[in-house]
């Protein structure tokens, strides 16, 4: 790593859509610099995703399958058991795998048995040496303290798009009420994690404006996932034309330079991927993955494949904790403490990382 340089928190959108739009070798030079200068060129963060409460979600995320008002595939479950989601958590640890996220299909936390579980199940995630990460709707500031308490490492809480464009994929909340959670997240001590979709038929500004939305956020996300739609059959996005993947890497890439620091996370639509464009949206400056075959509901590339590409890019796993967001070090600390070995354990590399 080379000379760093303070994060900005005052991007307008011209200045993203003139990085956006820079030709494409010149974009990404300059996203694989800023990357060197930031992070070690040759890791990758091993995130695994678990649906801990599938389906009957009251929102109308027009992208989602898991909303009780579109007719698809999936049918709604009960949440699962703390036993079920660390005997998960445990296989993810053991693949090489060093943050776990939960994802309950809720509008909003309930404080009662549901949430108490939920923060068992953190403490256990917490205890296997592995980072915890949970998305579970919006959160009032007593249930994000409680989070933190347990140990939660980041809370996943996406903008999805512009908030122009907003209005077109969700209605039965307000972008405000996004921006409110994650400041409630930021308050309480937890990393946030904030990305958003691409391909939902947003323009080109929607995507900048996005993009400049989280960028000037204070801090910044500690993780920005960026997806790309993977549309879902029944849902009003069924239809939408697929994403070019020369999109994605350049939102990849526009998102690295404006947020040096930041964990960018290739995240879902990376099934579609050919293996050559996922190296380049890692030279783009993306530096955490999905791990695992299935994300939520969507399916993700397998494991073995996953380790292939690693191995053949010269690629190695993160250790966890190793972020450089001052958060996700600042909760190493707090909640449980790992049982002897597990962090080692959850740190193993497929290719062994000094
Ligand atoms: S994205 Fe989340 S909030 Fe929206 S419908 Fe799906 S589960 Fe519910």
């Amino acid at each position: 790593m080379t000379e760093q340089h303070a994060p900005r928190h005052d991007w307008t959108l011209a200045e993203i859509k003139e990085i956006h739009g820079l030709p494409l070798t010149e974009l990404l030079l300059r996203a694989q610099t800023v990357h060197r200068e930031n992070h070690p060129p040759d890791q990758v963060q091993l995130c695994t995703l678990l649906s801990v409460k599938t389906g009957g979600c009251r929102e109308d995320c027009s992208y989602c399958s898991q909303s009780s008002k579109y007719d698809t595939d999936v049918q709604p479950e009960r949440l699962l058991s703390v036993e079920e989601v660390l005997g998960t958590a445990r296989r993810a640890r053991e693949a090489g795998s060093t943050r776990f996220c939960m994802g309950a299909a809720w509008r909003d936390v309930k404080d009662g048995p549901a949430f108490d579980r939920v923060l068992d199940m953190v403490r256990g995630v917490r205890e296997l040496g592995l980072e915890a990460c949970a998305t579970l709707g919006m959160l009032d500031d007593g249930q994000a303290h409680a989070l933190a308490e347990a140990g939660l490492t980041a809370y996943n809480h996406n903008l999805d798009t512009s908030r122009e464009y907003y209005g077109e994929v969700i209605t039965t909340r307000t972008y405000d009420e996004r921006l409110q959670t994650i400041t409630r997240v930021v308050k309480a001590g937890i990393s946030v994690c904030c990305g958003g979709i691409l391909g939902m038929g947003e323009s080109l500004d929607d995507r900048c404006e996005l993009i400049r939305t989280l960028a000037t956020l204070d801090p910044h996300p500690g993780s920005v996932p960026i997806n790309a739609l993977v549309p879902i059959e029944g849902t009003p996005l069924a239809d939408v034309p697929k994403l070019d993947s020369l999109d994605l890497v350049r939102a990849i890439a526009t998102a690295r330079i404006v947020m040096p620091k930041t964990q960018v996370r290739l995240s879902a639509g990376r099934a579609e991927l050919t293996r050559e464009a996922q190296i380049l949206c890692f030279m783009a400056g993306a530096s955490s993955i999905f791990y695992g075959d299935k994300l939520l509901t969507t399916g993700n590339p397998d494991v073995l494949a996953d380790r292939q590409l690693l191995e053949d890019a010269g690629m190695k796993p993160m250790q966890p904790y190793a972020s450089p967001d001052p958060t996700v070090q600042a909760t190493k600390s707090r909640g449980p403490v790992a049982t002897k070995g597990a962090v080692s354990l959850a740190a193993r590399a497929i290719v062994p990382a000094e």
